[in-house]
């Protein structure tokens, strides 16, 4: 795994300035403000990953964004990992949230094609996988890395302390940027998904 320079935000804002070199932005949903999508390494670090939660969210889930801009090594300087993610904003957005879903991107390495699943919130993870699935993505449960396990993980800080975390590949998101019609597929999936599972009655009152 490449190295992060940095392994906390007070370290990264010794060094870089919030709206220049990168950017920050929190919005509360309208109509499921307890619903949280997420892009904590958005911009330069892991490309599209800000564009899409932007979509998911649009105006009815809430949406937390980082997005680096610096004109490059974005990866390392500007790369906090999820079980140390430490920004304010999103610390102070996961404390509501009852649904966390994080948005990420990950190198192909041996596996171009699949989202890796990850997170605590097997139900949820489960349901936005199958969604997936049916929409002709294919995903990857219990994947070799990323499983989103640790309680620290910011996907997992949410109410329920379970949340879920989605790995999309560089091919994937690649793909995406030449074809916007394809990755709003991806959005409206996601969209209806969480629209699904979040209004079973047993799905988070069980759990609550
Ligand atoms: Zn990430």
């Amino acid at each position: 795994m490449p190295k992060d320079r940095f392994t906390s935000y007070h370290d990264l804002l010794k060094v870089y300035t919030r709206g220049k070199d990168f950017s920050v932005s929190t919005r509360v949903g309208a109509n499921r403000p307890d619903v949280l999508i997420m892009a904590p390494h958005g911009g330069k670090i892991e490309m599209r990953t800000a564009e899409i939660a932007d979509a998911a969210a649009a105006e009815d889930y809430s949406c937390y964004m980082f997005e680096a801009k610096l004109p490059s090594n974005n990866r390392y300087e500007m790369h906090i990992a999820s079980e140390r993610y430490d920004v304010p904003d999103a610390l102070d957005a996961v404390k509501t949230a009852k649904v966390v879903i994080a948005l990420h991107g990950r190198v192909d390495d041996e596996d171009a094609s699949r989202i890796w699943m990850g997170g605590l919130d097997a139900e949820v993870c489960k349901s936005i996988g199958d969604a997936l699935e049916n929409a002709g993505f294919p995903v990857l449960y219990d994947p070799p890395r990323f499983k989103g396990t640790h309680p620290s993980n910011i996907c997992n800080r949410g109410t329920t302390k379970a949340g879920v975390q989605l790995e999309i590949p560089l091919s994937l998101r690649q793909a995406f940027k030449k074809d916007a019609a394809y990755e709003k597929v991806l959005v409206s999936t996601l969209r209806s998904a969480i629209a699904g599972s979040h209004t079973e009655p047993t799905s988070l009152a069980a759990k609550a």
